[in-house]
């Protein structure tokens, strides 16, 4: 091993044995890789998400339970004597099981974090096999001995320290032997109790991994030939990038390009390893290298979307000329771990943006948090919203940037415009049906 790589296969790359199989090839064909964290099968964490919702009549938990099983068990029934392994996964299936019949399931998010993890669990099982069978050298390793987090379940904050205390411990002396194959997604907490950090956390925890074992490069293979323009379901003109900076590509991030989750890149901006996005069913069709720097700095960019937002209004009568109301406001939202993305403001009212995913177990907008802020303000909640934003660089000191932005959009209603905090997006908030053809007219304004 020259240089060591961390490779992270997404849910569509380990969907079924011929997706894993491409895999293989990939691993096989660079001595480097060394660390592999795979996703769930693609359709997994959602049917575990469904699951966990708790609410489910017997009929419809088996009928779930069978779905997955269906999934798993055609990988396994394309293995060669996989006896171990069935016993193992039949285990899985078991614990999986009892706890997506636990009584307490709707109201845990700890269960919940513990249902989904068995994703990852059952196709890091069965891809570790087939890679043995393929004459590598591989174990199937258990994150949740390494990637240490707090106790937020369903949206868990990494122990960067103990994480890089125990990989180095666990495994970086064990590189040289053994391919890891290991989890995406989920990790545990100072009681060993599973947690998961949020919906498409697996990028993360490569990339966490990727710092604590001191990679060179981290490579994240997915279903798409990079990084591209905007995304290319939305819109097909859209065109790889072949060269991001960490900054444009974790704002993209951010501002909802799927194609990375949101935390992904700080860890490689602070170790500096290289990250390459390219697509494991086109290994040899390139990608996107992200790096600290790049030869071209464009004006745009990319541009991203960002569906299932809401926007609160909040008034105040005593907002005028008075001081400390928005930090009332903060305060409330910090209490109940709520981040904002857009604000605009004006003398009585603030509007804010938050993100309400609707993939995930735990849900942002409660009616305690409501209740809190209607003692201080008249509160409006709006939904069916998206999020828009352009990225790129210096966008305020290119001319006619505001002309050339909205005139995409004259035949549609803009609920709400944010730009001027950062040089690097300029973001507005649309209505969510409207949004698809507002991303295809931009991108051909501002791309094509
Ligand atoms: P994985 O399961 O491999 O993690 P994801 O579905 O999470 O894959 O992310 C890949 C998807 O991200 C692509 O199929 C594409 O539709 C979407 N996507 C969103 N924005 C972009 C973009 N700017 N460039 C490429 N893909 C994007
Ligand atoms: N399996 C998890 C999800 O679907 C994590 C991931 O795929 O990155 O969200
Ligand atoms: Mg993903």
């Amino acid at each position: 091993m020259n240089q060591l790589n961390v490779a992270k296969f997404g849910g569509t790359s380990v969907a079924d044995y011929d997706a894993m199989q491409r895999c293989a090839d990939i691993i096989v064909n660079n001595p480097d890789t060394r660390v592999v964290v795979v996703s769930a099968s693609a359709g997994v964490t959602n049917y575990l998400v469904q699951l966990a919702q708790g609410n489910l009549t017997a009929e419809q938990q088996d009928k779930i339970i069978q779905a997955i099983c269906d999934i798993e068990y055609a990988v396994i029934g394309r293995l060669k004597q996989p006896a171990d392994v069935l016993t193992a996964l039949d285990n899985l299936i078991h614990e999986m099981s009892a706890i997506a019949r636990n009584e307490q399931l709707s109201e845990s998010l700890k269960l919940k974090d513990a249902l989904l993890s068995f994703g990852e669990r059952m196709s890091s099982l069965l891809f570790a096999e087939l890679l043995r069978q393929r004459g590598v050298q591989a174990v199937n390793f258990d994150i949740r001995q390494v990637l240490k987090t707090d106790s937020t379940f369903s949206q868990a904050q990494p122990d960067i320290q103990a994480t890089r205390r125990q990989a180095q411990t666990l495994m970086k002396p064990e590189l040289s032997r053994s391919v890891f194959v290991t989890q995406g997604f989920i990790g545990s907490d100072s009681e060993n109790a599973t947690t998961t950090l949020g919906r498409g956390g697996s990028d993360y925890t490569a990339a966490l991994l990727a710092e604590a074992l001191d990679a060179e490069t981290l490579h994240i293979w997915t279903d798409v030939t990079g990084i591209f323009t905007t995304d290319p379901r939305v819109a097909s003109s859209a065109r790889p990038i072949p060269e991001i900076s960490f900054d444009e590509a974790a704002e993209m991030a951010t501002f909802g390009a799927k194609i990375l989750h949101p935390a992904t890149l700080i860890p490689a901006i602070r170790s500096g390893s290289k990250v390459f996005v390219g697509s494991s069913r086109a290994a040899n069709d390139g990608g996107t290298w992200i790096s600290r720097e790049t030869q071209e700095r464009p004006a745009y960019r990319a541009i991203a979307l960002r569906r299932d937002q809401v926007l609160l209004t909040l008034k105040s009568p005593n907002m005028l000329h008075a001081t400390g109301f928005l930090a009332d406001v903060f305060g409330i939202l910090a209490k109940y771990k709520i981040s904002v993305d857009l604000i605009t403001t004006s003398e009585i009212s603030v509007a804010l943006t938050i993100d309400e995913p609707q993939n995930g177990t735990r849900k942002t907008l409660s009616s305690e948090l409501l209740a809190e802020l209607g003692e201080i303000c008249d509160v409006k909640v709006e939904q069916g919203l998206s999020l828009i934003a352009v990225i790129g660089n210096r966008l305020q000191s290119v001319n006619g940037v505001g002309g050339k932005i909205l005139s995409a959009m004259d035949s549609y209603n803009l609920r709400m415009i944010c730009h001027g905090a950062s040089p690097n997006n300029l973001c507005f908030l649309v209505y969510a049906e409207d949004a698809e053809r507002i991303v295809e007219n931009l991108h051909q304004k501002l791309f094509e």
